[in-house]
């Protein structure tokens, strides 16, 4: 059979929310995007996405789709997790999706972009002066493209990821078996939260789909336990037994679909962008569900990695400072989320005595967290001198501060609106790599202005008229930085 070519700017393997947002992107842009998708097998599972994911859609023009969508409200979490409860209700509300209805929605607006969807399956790809993809389309006819450059979206299933760039550091493998219930007398104000609950050797949760229909899932581990079809549904109910806070709600209700089961182990990479291949989201790196951030992550990763190939069609030259970026960011997004579910396995490893948690605990602690050019709130508050400086300047606004270590500068790639651009950033001891912005703030800016030696509130006026209009707690935290570290001195 002859094979059908097409060519495009870019092809996109894989229509998930990494896919379809990096697809819509590219295309509003003005490239031309190919995207392939292939419906999964599986049932579909029960989302949580939190009320911080709609600033995000808003950011990348998705939000008006979504929320049109209807989908089933999302006020926050009830947890039982290591024997302590905690309710979290937030004012606004995020989303409950079923992930096929979720991605359709996203896949139609990367349609209404421009995107040229191919309903079929990649089998193969082709890396050399250009990416060659073959597909076998949906009607059974072979299909390839041809592209500049192929984002690899294909979560999982990692369709380049596998050959040799992904890695499985954990040490451990959880498996997920999840199955939907009929809940007509569930608690009325509790359908709109997603119910979490730690047990000796594993943990469940419960996210609604609508008031009265809900998805159930435990997270166990995968080697500790035999998974056979014919045992599923009796595995899945010892297993939901031990969640008390929700088998407890489950009493009075009614499973009402057969259990499945998923791998869910964590995975990351140590280059997420190769030659003319970026992974992107699921792709890249795994993180623990517990956390609910994939879908987050999977979309602003998919924004990186439109920007870097949208700035590799404008400069050729861009490319090498663009793919380390990427690389970058992508280590660094993996590395902070699993120190983050680190901490909840360290409460339950310190409750239940049981290897399932003390090998989570200690597998997500180890190795260094890069910082990179844009220091979070996490990686200030990790550090004591950052935070003895910030307590200091808090307390006294009108201390002078002055420079103080030899200061240096270094261009790096920051991102602005759809390009990589180089800029300066502050070399600073103890970091990775120049550090541009801190809590939002520009430190290079901050420490021009600040090192001819003035008090603290001067230092926030004349950010606030040269620079930007941010809260001033974030420019104590620049500060904080600069201070920490030695690049000024309080005078
Ligand atoms: C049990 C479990 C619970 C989770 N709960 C949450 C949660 O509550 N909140 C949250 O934010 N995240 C959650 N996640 C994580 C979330 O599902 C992922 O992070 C997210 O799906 C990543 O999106 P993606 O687009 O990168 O990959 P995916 O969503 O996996 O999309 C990849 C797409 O590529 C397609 N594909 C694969 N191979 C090929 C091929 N050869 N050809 C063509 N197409 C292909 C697949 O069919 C799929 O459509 C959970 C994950 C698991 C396992």
């Amino acid at each position: 059979m002859t094979t059908a070519r097409g060519r495009a700017d870019v092809i996109v393997i894989g229509a998930g929310p990494a896919g379809a947002t990096a697809a819509a992107l590219l295309a509003s842009w003005g490239r031309s995007v190919v995207m392939v998708h292939r419906e999964s097998g599986q049932p579909g599972l029960a989302e949580s996405l939190p009320a911080s994911t709609r600033k995000l859609l808003r950011f990348l023009g998705q939000s008006d789709i979504v929320e049109a969508a209807g989908f089933h409200p999302n006020f926050g979490n009830i947890s039982r997790w290591a024997g302590k409860q905690a309710v979290t209700r937030s004012e606004e509300h995020g989303y409950h999706v079923a992930r096929p209805a979720f991605d359709r929605v996203l896949r139609a607006h990367a349609q209404h972009q421009g995107v040229m969807l191919v309903e079929g399956q990649v089998q193969g790809v082709e890396l050399g002066g250009s990416v060659l993809v073959d597909v076998a389309s949906g009607n059974g006819s072979p299909v390839s493209y041809e592209a500049r450059f192929a984002l690899d979206c294909s979560g999982r299933a990692g369709v380049i990821a596998r050959k040799g760039l992904r890695r499985h550091p954990a040490g451990y493998r959880t498996i997920a078996i999840a199955a939907e219930w009929a809940c007509d007398r569930w608690p009325d104000d509790e359908r709109a939260h997603t119910v979490v609950d730690s047990y000796a050797d594993g943990w469940a949760w419960s996210v609604p789909l609508s008031g009265i229909r809900r998805q159930c899932t435990v997270m166990i581990d995968q080697d500790c336990t035999t998974i056979r079809k014919a045992n599923l549904q009796g595995l899945y109910e010892t297993e939901l037994a031990k969640a008390a806070e929700i088998s407890e709600r489950l009493a009075i209700a009614r499973q009402s679909s057969e259990p499945w089961a998923c791998d869910a182990s964590v995975y990351g990479t140590e280059r997420a962008a190769d030659d003319r291949v970026l992974l992107v989201g699921d792709a890249a790196s795994f993180i623990e569900p517990l956390s609910s951030a994939g879908v987050k992550k999977a979309l602003t990763s998919a924004w990186r990695a439109a920007v870097v190939v949208n700035t590799c069609f404008d400069s050729a030259a861009m490319q090498s400072a663009a793919f380390d970026f990427y690389n970058r960011r992508e280590r660094q997004v993996y590395r902070e989320c699993r120190a983050r579910s680190a901490q909840f396995f360290s409460e339950a490893a310190a409750v239940y005595a049981d290897p399932f948690w003390s090998t989570r605990a200690g597998s997500a602690t180890e190795g260094t967290i890069e910082a990179g050019s844009e220091l979070s709130d996490a990686d200030l508050s990790r550090d004591a001198s950052i935070r003895r400086a910030f307590d200091s300047l808090r307390d006294a606004p009108a201390l002078d501060v002055a420079r103080g270590a030899e200061v240096r500068f270094e261009r790096t790639a920051v991102i602005e609106g759809r390009q990589l651009v180089m800029r300066d950033a502050l070399v600073i001891p103890g970091f990775d790599e120049p550090v541009r912005f801190a809590a939002g703030v520009n430190l290079a800016e901050l420490m021009r202005m600040s090192s001819g030696g003035r008090d603290v509130s001067a230092v926030i006026d004349a950010y606030h008229s040269r620079v930007a209009h941010v809260d001033p707690t974030d420019i104590l935290k620049g500060l904080s930085v600069l201070v920490g570290k030695g690049l000024l001195e309080i005078c």
